[in-house]
């Protein structure tokens, strides 16, 4: 089968308002590069008017579109991921529908991949989110740089390009939950980073509620790293020292100077702490187990209503 030169792939939901922009914008950038090209969108389970709009533009240039039309809501790494199982160019660029990423950065991901590099992820200059937005990610991103080996700017970003290989390895990569920059930059050999404009939302909202990005967030953090876990014994360790030398204090005092009873909201204080900490830490395991426990049910990742595509598309 003939393979483009490149495959854009766009996850979509609910994104009525601006899938015509879109579309406009990037075929006119791709056409300008003069290579073969295809698009593949997944819609999402959306419920307004955008699986209807991604068969039109199907229908409209049917050579360059491909649509998987998902049964329900799966998460966009999923609909990303449906996508890259069946993305046929050498090169694949992922971008979001909600022109946040300015499909006019998509040659400068393509000259970094032409200078020979597998991976190019992108930062945002002037991020164009909410303060919280900003704020959030700077705190996670340091997080995610000590914790695990994953070395990235802007992790949010989505408008990256892949080379062929690096594709197949992220689509053998059968987990459910993932984060998959994450997953380009551990399997690459060559990653580098451009800097890309960031607008604003053209229209809607984002569809990341506050509970969404801490999964979100928990998903890249559990799946690249075990430190969360080694934390919780090194702190057990160490309270455990402390303990016992206290213990060997209070036997010595109550020897010397006799029984003590003050201090009882200190111990108070302590006692809360300590519980406190161990909840978060069985909260911990639980996000490990229950990610355990989705990956050995082995239910499929995600469910293809029907795709939209020649079957001999450039
Ligand atoms: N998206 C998706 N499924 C979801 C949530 C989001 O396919 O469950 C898509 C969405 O249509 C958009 C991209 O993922 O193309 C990024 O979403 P959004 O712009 O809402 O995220 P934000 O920019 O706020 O991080
Ligand atoms: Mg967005």
């Amino acid at each position: 089968m003939p393979r483009p030169a490149v495959s854009v792939v766009i996850p979509v939901y609910n994104e009525e308002e601006v899938l015509e922009e879109l579309f406009t914008r990037l075929t006119s950038v791709m056409d300008a590069t003069g290579r073969p090209y295809e698009i593949l969108f997944t819609n999402d389970g959306s419920r307004d008017r955008s699986g209807a709009l991604l068969h039109a533009f199907y229908q409209r240039r049917p050579s360059h579109v491909r649509v998987i039309d998902f049964n329900g809501n799966f998460g966009q790494h999923m609909a990303v991921m449906a996508a890259l199982e069946r993305a046929r160019g050498d090169v694949v660029v992922t971008l979001d529908a909600d022109l946040q990423n300015p499909p006019e950065e998509i040659p400068k991901l393509l000259a970094a991949i032409q200078q020979g590099h597998d991976v190019v992820g992108s930062y945002r200059r002037h991020r164009q989110d909410s303060w919280f937005r900003r704020a959030a990610s700077a705190v996670l991103n340091r997080v995610r740089e000590r914790i695990t080996r994953i070395r990235m700017k802007d992790q949010g970003c989505m408008l990256r390009a892949y080379r062929r290989h690096i594709v197949e390895q992220i689509t053998a990569s059968q987990e459910t939950s993932t984060f998959i920059p994450a997953l380009a930059v551990s399997y690459a050999a060559s990653a580098t980073e451009v800097e890309v404009e960031h607008a604003p939302r053209k229209a809607g909202l984002s569809k990341y509620r506050l509970y969404d990005l801490i999964r979100l967030n928990f998903d890249l953090m559990t799946g690249f790293s075990v430190v969360p876990l080694q934390l919780f014994t090194l702190f057990g360790m160490a309270v455990s020292v402390f303990s016992a030398l206290f213990v060997v204090f209070l036997f010595i005092r109550r020897l010397v100077i006799g029984p003590e009873a003050e201090g009882l909201f200190t111990l108070f204080a302590i006692l809360y702490f300590l519980v406190g900490v161990g909840i978060l830490g069985l909260g911990i395991i639980g996000e490990y187990v229950g990610r355990i426990y989705q990956e050995v049910r082995r239910r499929p990742r995600f469910v293809i209503r029907c795709v939209y595509e020649q079957p001999d598309a450039p």
